[in-house]
């Protein structure tokens, strides 16, 4: 199929409806079959259960090209269970998670075309979602759901040269202990804009947040887990019951252990041990890792590596590896790399 005319190499994050998106309904105790449709809109009762008490969550992954051509996902399967369990948790059905990588499967293959071609950094955003779609007045989980699969073209997260980035550690908290951090519920994000926007009129990029119970113990940005390297070379993640388990930070980890050969721990990390770190950096599917130059603890500075001039070298190699065998250029680990017969 002829490709989409777009400047690939200059797409942005933005929101580009493309072809065809997934919907499927769920009423009376059960999914429909579900189907691709040209309508990008949605029109519910101006009571749906989304609208009143907010039951919403999603998922984002990627499809891009290969070196060899072919049009993949990476792990998918992961975010099919990570929604399945975000959904129990907000007492919203689960969509099957064999259906729901189907789902996927098809509406790439629909929007085909729109697929960046290999070597632009760009690829196809693909946005999972349900939401409570049945009125609801009384506090009760909404009696119909809507699950949703677009796509949109995006571009490298980073154009032109990687840059380290400047984040604060917030006063503010993102998650309560036994709340809803590691679900990925839209919730999290309305309530962490007002953190984010009070970090960038100060001047900087990202939040760190730490545990709401101590303020003791480091916990993830509102968007992106930590991922810490030592003086000596060791990689740290912070292990927390209410940290969102990044498939990034997952696969990142197991890239250390088994392609670098780098010691890896996964663990508490408390606040007083970030100065001691060589380097640090924030994990999602957006940006792949992002380098974290400096922290701002209250008006004092703590700096990683080069700081702000350039990013640590352990994280280059993380992203270089991880970007590789996402591209098919290094042998991924078995079932990482899901292909799309268009
Ligand atoms: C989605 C998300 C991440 C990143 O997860 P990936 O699976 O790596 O994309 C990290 N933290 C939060 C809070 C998230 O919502």
């Amino acid at each position: 199929m002829k490709k989409q005319d777009l400047d690939w190499s200059n797409l942005g994050f933005n929101y580009r409806p493309t072809h065809k998106r997934f919907v499927s309904n769920w009423k009376d105790g059960a999914w429909d079959e579900g189907c691709l449709t040209e309508n990008d809109t949605v029109t519910i009762s101006e009571s749906a259960g989304v609208l009143q008490y907010s039951q919403s969550c999603f998922e984002g992954l990627k499809a891009y090209t290969t070196v060899d051509g072919r049009i993949v996902t990476f792990r998918p399967d992961l975010n099919a269970e990570r929604m399945y369990n975000t959904c129990i948790r907000l007492e919203m059905p689960p969509y099957p998670k064999d259906k729901w990588v189907e789902a996927v499967e098809k509406v790439v293959a629909a929007n085909e075309d729109f697929v960046p071609p290999y070597g632009t950094g760009a690829s196809l955003y693909i946005r999972p979602f349900m939401f409570g779609s049945a009125p609801v007045i009384g506090v009760k989980p909404s009696k119909e759901y809507q699950f949703r699969i677009f796509t949109t073209p995006v571009g490298s997260y980073f154009a032109g040269p990687i840059k380290p980035i400047y984040i604060t550690v917030s006063d503010f908290d993102r998650a309560a202990p036994n709340g809803t951090g590691h679900v990925k519920a839209g919730l999290n994000y309305a309530m962490s804009l007002h953190p984010l926007m009070e970090a960038h009129r100060a001047g900087f990029d990202e939040n760190m947040f730490l545990d709401s119970k101590t303020r003791t113990k480091v916990e993830e940005t509102g968007g992106a887990n930590f991922l810490f390297v030592t003086k000596d070379g060791t990689v740290v993640t912070p292990k927390s019951p209410s940290i969102l388990p990044s498939i990034t930070r997952r696969s990142l980890i197991y890239v250390a252990e088994h392609y670098l050969g780098l010691k890896v721990e996964e663990r508490e990390v408390f606040f007083e041990e970030v100065p001691d770190f060589a380097e640090c950096g924030l994990c999602g599917t957006a940006a792949v890792i992002s380098p974290v130059g400096q922290l701002n603890d209250h008006g004092k500075t703590i700096v990683f590596g080069k700081g702000l001039e350039e990013p640590g070298p352990t994280i280059l190699k993380l992203r270089e590896t991880l970007t590789g065998i996402q591209m098919g250029e290094i042998e991924a680990p078995e079932g990482w790399i899901h292909e799309i017969k268009c």
